[in-house]
């Protein structure tokens, strides 16, 4: 077995990374230990889909540990089963998320497919926390994977959960009204039942749902933890060795892994996580402040605001309100957002979150689409709302760009001149 197919864990460490130190320097440092040992800068990229396997005892023995949900021992076998990259990417998140192990798969609803399946073994029934990501939602509606589902609001898990409910699903930040959901309080409510966050509009910078008690975090990686609108990844981190097992074995038979070019690209994102982060939430602020005072604005939804966090979340659990907001069009027209998003020429009209460029998109048209109208309306997703995730370009060209959009939408609430 060649230097760079050691797992990291199986390194000698010269320094972890988690050991004590600041979120900031984490993201810099993990999954990379070994690197000064190795000779190397940069991960090794490792594209092989088999591995030799010269001794077939020791084959066995390695394919035994990884069907039972462990790492390799010596070769990898087959890069279904484990890639080196990847774990890699695996450990830099779990180090960030406080956890004691991460699994990687090919995007978001891969990670959530596979926590579900790993659930479906333990009981029929979960419990879900409305509002849900869209396509999340879809898929626990749709019943595709044999699951019965209750749908609740985060008051309402006590009595949803049954004697055969094998996890509770929530969402925090919530998608797209950034609703924030008590983790500790769910977690109390479901009495022993995991509970699982999708925490992807957080990220491990803002949320550690570990920490207050869940059992899995889960996030698209897709967003901002790789950053750059360039890969699609998905991730649960635990410290369960239970459901750590039973994740690995689900992606191992059915076949979500994360490519080893997008497990490279996402440790690099990673390594700038902190200051993406943190200049995206200072834009993001500044922004929600002038949106607020726009006449042509009804509403802004952004963690912090009135009705966003009525148990008072935002310092407790979330350590700041995110890159993220929401905001109403004042207008009677159906054509006002579309109007808007035409308008704009720096903020990119794109689903998605979490890049390096500011994203738009209208959730009733797109993220949302797939989820009941009825639903939609209960859960404030209404023709007139616009989600912004900001970026971190300079703020007064986004806004800039902003009131473009709004005088395009709302034209005669807006007073700014046109250029
Ligand atoms: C994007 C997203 C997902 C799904 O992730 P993909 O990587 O697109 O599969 C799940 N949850 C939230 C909150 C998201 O924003």
């Amino acid at each position: 077995m060649s230097p760079y197919n050691k797992p990291p864990s199986a390194s000698p460490l010269r320094h972890h990374a988690a050991d004590g130190a600041h979120a900031d320097t984490i993201a810099v440092h993990a999954g990379r230990e070994d690197f000064v040992a190795l000779g190397v800068h940069a991960p090794p990229l490792d594209f092989s889909s088999t591995y030799p396997v010269p001794d077939l005892d020791a084959g066995m023995a390695s394919i035994d540990a990884m069907v039972a949900g462990g790492l390799p021992i010596g070769s990898a076998v087959y890069s279904r089963l484990y890639n080196p990259t990847v774990a890699r990417a695996e450990s830099a998140i779990a180090a960030l998320e406080g956890a004691n192990a991460t699994v990687a798969f090919a995007s978001g609803m891969a990670a959530y497919t596979a926590a579900l399946l790993a659930a479906r073994a333990r009981g029929s029934h979960v419990v879900a926390v409305r509002p849900l990501y869209g396509s999340a939602d879809h898929l626990l509606a749709s019943g595709m994977l044999g699951l019965r589902v209750t749908f609740t609001e985060p008051d309402g898990v006590r009595d949803a959960c049954e004697a055969d409910t094998a996890l509770v699903l929530i969402e925090t930040p919530a998608n797209p009204t950034l609703q924030l959901v008590d983790i500790a309080d769910i977690v109390a409510q479901a009495n022993g039942i995991p509970v699982m966050v999708d925490a992807t509009f957080a990220t491990p910078i803002l949320l550690r749902p570990l920490e207050h008690g869940a059992t899995l975090v889960l996030h698209s990686a897709t967003k901002a933890l790789a950053g750059h609108g360039d890969v699609l990844a998905g991730v649960i981190s635990t410290n369960d060795d239970t459901w750590l097992t039973a994740l690995r074995q689900v992606r191992l038979l059915t076949g979500g892994v994360l490519h080893p070019m997008a497990a490279f690209l996402l440790h690099r994102g990673i390594a700038t996580l902190p200051l993406r982060v943190a200049r995206a939430q200072s834009n993001a602020q500044r922004i929600v402040e002038l949106l607020l005072r726009h006449d042509a604005v009804a509403a802004v939804h952004y963690p912090g605001l009135a009705n966003s966090d009525p148990r008072g979340v935002l310092g407790r659990e979330l350590l700041g309100p995110g890159s993220t907001l929401a905001f109403e069009l004042k207008s009677d027209d159906e054509h006002a957002p579309s109007r808007c998003m035409a308008a704009l020429r720096l903020i990119t009209p794109a689903v998605s979150l979490g890049s390096t460029d500011s994203l738009i998109q209208h959730p009733a048209s797109l993220t949302h689409r797939v989820v009941d109208p009825d639903v939609r309306t209960a859960h404030g997703i209404s023709q007139q709302l616009l989600r912004l995730s900001v970026g971190v370009e300079r703020v007064d060209d986004i806004w800039q760009d902003l009131e473009l959009g709004l005088a395009a939408a709302v034209p005669h609430l807006t007073h700014h001149a046109m250029p």
